[in-house]
């Protein structure tokens, strides 16, 4: 039988190393995160070989007391908390004491620091995956604290075969440098790779160098195309960047959420966000977004995860709530009045045009009569949800001439979609607007007028419900059954009425309509797991919109009708009122733009 003995402080360093340092770009996390916790205003990293080879961070913190460096290369020695009432309510990034201990145990670590703002001589301490023996001598160094490691892994074989090329592992430590830039403006960062500056991001100190480190980390398109929101509640306050609809991304690598300045990726803020764009996000598409939670410390706990970039929340339902609401808010105002036009980026919007509902017919259109037949476009009779009347009424007073502007529009009385010139091919609408063409796509801008307004009358109506005349009996947990009379409200304002019929059964005794044929107790068990996991779901609501959205994709007019000059123009106007009207309910563009300076451009013509 095995005896128990002690581990050595050498290998129990290198068992933390293994969830704490995982690659390269682990190691300039940890060494970054402390540059930051000793208040660097400046920070310079150095990669060589995708960090493999060396990593070395220099910045011009408060720097370390001789005497402290052999302390600060042990495990479990920290300058930043001393008591468990400390650790509820942490202010630094680091805390556990544990990250230069476990690099210092699989690679050849420099540590080199001075304290004073008056000398240039330090001290310098060398660890090199031994025995935690450290020697410190002498060495000069301004204020502040280099970091240099040294050969990542040399004694640890088996972690180094998981290295990728120094492509791929640069880009890693890369994301990582961009995440913690996003995260504090007020510091400059650069980046250097095999003696290349990658990145050298100036501290941004007012709103325009924010901006401009946002475009400088997320690429300028991302800046011209997403809409900037900050909302504060009693204690919680959302603020930052969120990507228009239709700068969506294949991938969810554009995505930057900060709690308190902590790079944080987290399962329930990706289902509020996700949950926010649901109706406005071409299938399969990610959203991109830099935003930022501030709230009281002692609300989040930190101390989850050895690598800390997972949190918990004390009240989950009120975050989950804040950034689903502050989001689904800030999306549903994207009209064209405040939106700029959807652009298409490098990267494409990714157009399935198997899933498009235009029948794409070129030249059948011409010569057809003007049949306003019943799915050509009716001016609404009534404002739509969400109409912004006064501004409906001031163009009022302006006479649209047979088609475009009349000459006499000053701009600011040109409505943002301005008038309509013509119809193209049956398809799309021309028109005119202040800078210059404006271009619509008649089917999918309906489709998502007459959506809304299904929405809206649903929601002024209610959900049409009818009782089973057999009701169904469902098992389901005990936990179940609490959560469902827990949020019995949820269900039923959605028409769904559930009874509890038993400690481990639920009986289903009245459906909405529209979903007499879907699978009930399968929705059900989904709306239930949903709300165990984030106290919240809109699994139901979800699938009654995709009814309403066919609904809405075939009661809207079709390609190959001919409109006329008013109804284009209505349909304009429809669409300034409308929510959401950037987008149709696939999530496509509805309109797009061509400025004056575009055509000039095109046409090679200098003003
Ligand atoms: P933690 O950050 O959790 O405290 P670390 O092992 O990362 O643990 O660092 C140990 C200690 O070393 C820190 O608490 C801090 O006092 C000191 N330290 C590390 N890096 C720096 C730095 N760049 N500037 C000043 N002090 C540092
Ligand atoms: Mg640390």
């Amino acid at each position: 039988m095995p005896r128990i003995h002690r581990l050595s402080t050498r290998l129990a360093n290198q068992i933390a190393a293994g969830e704490v340092v995982e690659r390269p770009a682990s190691v300039v996390k940890e060494i970054l995160e402390n540059s930051l916790d000793a208040g660097a205003t400046r920070i310079d990293i150095d990669v060589e070989a995708g960090g493999v080879q060396l990593i070395r961070v220099r910045d011009n913190g408060q720097g370390m007391e001789p005497d402290d460096l052999p302390l600060a290369l042990a495990r479990h020695a920290t300058s930043k908390i001393r008591s468990l009432e400390d650790l509820e309510q942490v202010g630094s990034l680091g805390f556990r004491g544990e990250a230069l201990a476990s690099i210092g145990s699989v690679s050849r670590l420099t540590l080199t620091t001075n304290h004073r703002e008056d000398s240039s001589e330090g001290c310098s301490a060398l660890c090199e995956g031994r025995d935690m023996q450290v020697e410190v001598r002498p060495a000069p160094h301004p204020r502040g604290t280099t970091v240099e490691v040294r050969d990542l892994f040399f004694n640890t074989p088996a972690r180094r075969k998981f290295l990728r090329t120094e492509k791929t592992e640069f880009g890693h430590l890369e994301e990582v440098v961009k995440r913690l830039a996003l995260s504090r403006f007020e510091v400059g960062f650069t980046l250097r790779h095999n003696g290349r500056v990658v990145h050298a991001l100036k501290p941004a100190l007012d709103e325009v160098q924010a901006r401009r480190r946002v475009a400088a980390v997320c690429g300028p398109a991302f800046m011209e195309q997403s809409i900037h929101l900050d909302s504060e509640r009693t204690d919680l306050r959302l603020w930052g960047w969120v990507g228009l609809p239709t700068f969506s991304r294949s991938q969810a690598d554009s995505q930057y959420f900060f709690v308190n300045g902590r790079v944080i990726r987290d399962k329930l803020i990706a289902h509020a966000v996700k949950q926010a764009y649901r109706d406005v996000l071409y299938h399969g598409r990610h959203p991109a977004f830099v935003l930022f939670l501030e709230l009281d410390p002692a609300q989040v706990d930190v101390n989850v995860h050895p690598g800390k970039h997972e949190v918990r929340f004390r009240d989950s339902r009120a975050v989950h709530q804040c950034v689903f609401g502050t989001l689904h808010r800030a999306l549903a105002e994207v009209r064209p009045e405040t939106a700029a036009p959807p652009v298409r980026t490098a990267e494409g919007l990714a157009v399935d045009t198997e899933t498009g509902e235009v029948a794409r017919q070129p030249g059948l259109s011409w010569g057809a009569p003007p049949a306003p037949g019943p799915a050509a476009y009716r001016p609404s009779p009534v404002p739509a949800p969400g109409l912004a009347l006064e501004q409906v009424r001031s163009y009022a007073g302006l006479h649209p001439p047979a088609a475009g502007l009349p000459e006499q529009a000053a701009p600011e009385e040109v409505p943002p979609l301005g008038y309509a010139l013509a119809q193209l091919k049956g398809i799309y609408i021309l028109a005119e607007n202040a800078h210059g063409l404006v271009l619509v796509d008649m089917h999918a801008a309906h489709e998502r007028i007459t959506y809304e307004r299904l929405k809206a009358s649903r929601a002024s109506e209610g959900v049409r419900s009818q009782p089973l005349l057999v009701p169904q009996a469902m098992a389901v947990s005990q936990r179940e059954v609490r959560l469902a009379s827990d949020h019995a409200a949820l269900f039923s304002d959605l028409g769904l009425v559930l009874e509890v019929a038993g400690e481990e059964s639920l009986m289903i005794r009245q459906v909405p309509v529209a979903l007499r044929d879907a699978d009930i107790p399968a929705l059900v068990r989904d709306v239930l797991a949903d709300l165990a996991e984030y106290g919240s779901s809109d699994r139901i609501e979800a699938h009654l919109d995709e009814i309403l959205s066919t609904m809405a994709c075939h009661g809207s007019v079709r390609a190959n009708r001919r409109l006329t000059v008013p109804e284009m123009n209505a349909l304009l106007r429809d669409m300034e009122a409308t929510e959401r009207a950037g987008q149709c309910n696939h999530g496509r563009p509805t309109w797009t733009q061509l400025g004056l300076e575009d055509l000039d451009r095109l046409f090679l013509r200098g003003r």
